[in-house]
């Protein structure tokens, strides 16, 4: 195991801002991880795990402690029932998301197709159960390989003890700062039909759902996925500037009956009505993305070094030559214009790093 001093980490993550991490090491093994804690340990050092880096905003000091990025690959299938199509995969935490998902789609194994195109590293996936068009990581994790650094352990938690809820886990709550995760085992369907639940993929496949010929096969709305991602800059494409982002910045908020109730007032004192999407209307959510956008905030928003993406209105984007502070203040002047507007606090998506 090596240890390297002064790394710059913007090049690390997908929003590329930020300081430098003070000490750095880069670890494929699961003992390297437990010998790297331990000289954080020792040393009272701040300690930081680095996936892909797509949903972090790193502070321009940058971190003052260890930070650990987690390279451990390797996937590994192995069918758990008599016919053959229940099937464990188990895939190291440094894994690339999407690297994973086509190696299962390539198995004709459904579960992860809607999670196409998502950065990232698969260790990263159940901190804040990554979802998009109707799948989340919850719904197929068998369990999580970690090394709890409270009691210098390796366990393994079933689903159960992961507390999945809407971009929540007990990694990002209750336990954050306890686990590094070092595999992630996925219960996946071999020959199991694609999920088509999100609008955006109905409408993509509109015809041949009307025409009521061969669904989509599982690598079909893999495709698909991509696509629509790529035409919302929710996909990085090499030398596309609007997709230097950490993703969607902003939750779509959850609110109570009584929140509801004055957003709907507010919204008929203007003359607008809030959009209802079942997905959003089951977990009772609304749309960040349309009060970002009627607060005054629309796409392409922003004169400076950091604004919002033409293609997303949640996606703050660093156009060249953005700092950390430009981008949170840009985060901050979006959330007061929300709350002004409509009462609502936005609460960030991405990990804010050595703030
Ligand atoms: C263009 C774009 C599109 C995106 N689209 C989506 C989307 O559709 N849905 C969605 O949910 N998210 C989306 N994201 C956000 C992001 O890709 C996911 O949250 C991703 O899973 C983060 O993984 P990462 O490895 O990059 O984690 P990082 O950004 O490196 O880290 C994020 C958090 O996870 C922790 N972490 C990472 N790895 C480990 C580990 N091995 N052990 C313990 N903790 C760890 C970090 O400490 C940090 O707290 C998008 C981001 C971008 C840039």
């Amino acid at each position: 195991m090596t240890i390297q001093e002064n790394v710059p980490l913007a090049p690390l993550t997908t929003l590329q801002v930020g300081g430098s991490a003070h000490y750095f090491a880069e670890l494929r093994r699961e003992d390297d991880v437990r010998e790297a804690a331990q000289f954080a340990k020792s040393r009272n050092l701040p300690l930081f795990v680095l996936g892909g880096g797509s949903n972090l905003v790193v502070a321009d000091s940058g971190w003052p402690g260890l930070v650990l990025r987690i390279a451990i690959g390797g996937i590994t299938t192995q069918s758990t029932d008599a016919s053959g199509n229940a099937v464990l995969f188990s895939v190291g935490a440094g894994v690339n998301w999407d690297d994973f998902v086509a190696q299962a789609v390539v198995q004709n194994c459904a579960g992860v197709e809607c999670l196409s195109g998502i950065p990232g590293s698969v260790g990263g996936t159940p901190v804040q159960n990554v979802g998009a068009y109707g799948q989340e990581v919850a719904d197929t994790i068998e369990s999580v390989r970690a090394l709890d650094l409270k009691e210098d352990r390796i366990v393994v938690l079933p689903k159960p003890a992961c507390g999945f809820r809407y971009r929540t886990s007990i990694f990002n709550t209750t336990e954050r700062g306890r686990y590094v995760i070092l595999r992630v085992n996925f219960r996946l369907k071999r020959g199991g039909v694609p999920s088509l639940k999100y609008a955006d993929l109905q409408k993509y496949f509109a015809e041949r759902l009307a025409e009521k010929k061969t669904p989509p096969s599982l690598a079909e709305v893999r495709e698909a996925v991509r696509d629509i991602r790529r035409s919302k800059g929710m996909l990085i494409v090499p030398g596309d500037d609007e997709c230097r982002s950490a993703g969607s910045f902003f939750k779509n908020p959850v609110l109570s009956d009584a929140q509801f109730k004055d957003l709907a007032e507010r919204a008929a004192a203007k003359g607008l009505e809030i959009p209802s999407y079942p997905a959003l209307d089951a977990q009772r959510k609304v749309s960040a993305a349309w009060l970002v956008e009627h607060s005054g905030f629309s796409k392409g928003y922003g004169e400076g070094a950091a604004g919002i993406s033409h293609k997303h209105a949640l996606a703050l984007v660093n156009r060249g030559d953005a700092k950390a502070s430009d981008v949170v203040g840009l985060k901050d002047e979006i959330q007061h214009g929300v709350q002004e507007a409509w009462g609502i606090l936005l609460e960030p998506e991405p990990v804010l790093v050595g703030f």
